[in-house]
């Protein structure tokens, strides 16, 4: 199996009869570049800003922000790179922003976090701005966000922040500085029933999986006495997937899917069957779930969803899954 998953790299990401995907990648810590590029991804789906944060031992100076987003941006010059602004807080604490809160995933983290403090997150974007002169690969991803109000400040920071910087752009000709696309995250449940009235705003949507199965199913996806609760298959988590994929195909709004779910083979079919046709994942990934997708139709899948919507605990969604996966060796 393994090398027929290796000789699927170089392979265009397509379902059997040719349907496209895109497969993007999700990145955080540094990691080689040259295996990256091996990789032949299409761009960055999740770049996690808050990983370079936690690895210091002070805020990053927005140069030095400009610096580490450069990086990313020019290695992916040609394709798209989804930045996601700081999303510390519930098990993400910065060692130099002490949190101690009861209740910490359902506190002061993410878009409420840098909202409350406007400073860090105008000094992120504007470093993502400068980052991004003379190339068009930015867009910007806004995580944990729950209500309306949050995505119309950010909006306003974020054209606020772009105003300064072109500004300071305007003075030289051989500067250009595009205006980034902005998406929101779809990982607090109340998102789902204000998909509308969101589209309208933004540009593009992003499924954070791990976190709406959390918030979906109440279980804390860090805490081992309920681990066995935690689980992306819940029927309850994939007729959400279900009918976000929907909804944001009548809205026409370009969506994706970010968290693990979009890594697993099994999860990636799902995806696919459902009418996702953007997942971004971890490296390692990569080259199993373009080997997947290549193996099947668009029908053969679609009959496995409908399986899998008919099915009524996570373990019956676990054992069709298995079963299909055997299939494909
Ligand atoms: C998610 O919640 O699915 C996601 C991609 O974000 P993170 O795992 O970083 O919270
Ligand atoms: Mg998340």
């Amino acid at each position: 199996l393994r090398e027929l998953v290796e000789q699927a790299r170089g392979q265009p990401a397509q379902s059997k009869e040719g349907e496209p995907f895109s497969l993007q990648l999700n990145l955080g810590v540094q990691v080689d570049k040259s295996w990256l590029q091996a990789l032949q991804s299409d761009g960055v789906g999740l770049f996690r800003t808050e990983i370079p944060f936690m690895l210091r031992e002070r805020f990053p100076t927005e140069s030095e922000q400009v610096e580490l987003y450069r990086e990313v941006l020019q290695q992916f010059a040609e394709q798209t790179v989804v930045m996601r602004t700081l999303d510390v807080g519930g098990d993400k604490p910065l060692p130099y922003l002490p949190l101690s809160e009861e209740n910490p995933f359902l506190g002061w983290r993410g878009i409420r976090l840098t909202l409350d403090q406007p400073e860090i997150f105008l000094m992120q974007i504007r470093a993502m701005l400068k980052a991004s002169i003379n190339t068009c690969s930015l867009r910007i991803l806004l995580p944990m966000v729950s209500t309306v109000e949050e995505v119309d400040e950010a909006l306003r920071m974020i054209k606020q922040a772009h105003h300064e910087v072109s500004e300071e752009v305007a003075e030289d000709p051989q500067q250009h500085l595009h205006y980034p696309q902005v998406g929101v995250m779809i990982e607090v449940p109340a998102v789902l029933y204000q998909l509308d009235v969101i589209a309208e705003k933004i540009d593009f949507f992003s499924v954070g999986s791990n976190d709406l199965t959390q918030y979906l199913l109440a279980v804390d996806r860090n805490n081992e006495r309920v681990s066995a609760l935690y689980d992306a298959y819940h029927p309850a988590v994939i007729r959400a997937l279900a009918e976000i994929a929907q909804t944001c195909q009548r809205l026409q709004k370009p969506i994706s899917v970010c968290g693990e779910l979009a890594g697993e083979p099994g999860g990636a079919l799902l995806l696919a069957a459902m009418g996702y046709r953007n997942l971004s994942m971890n490296g390692y990934s990569l080259d199993h779930v373009r080997w997947m997708l290549s193996q099947l139709t668009l029908a053969q899948m679609q009959s496995v969803l409908e399986q899998v919507l008919a099915a009524r605990s996570a373990p019956q969604v676990h054992e069709i899954l298995a079963l299909e996966m055997e299939k494909l060796g």
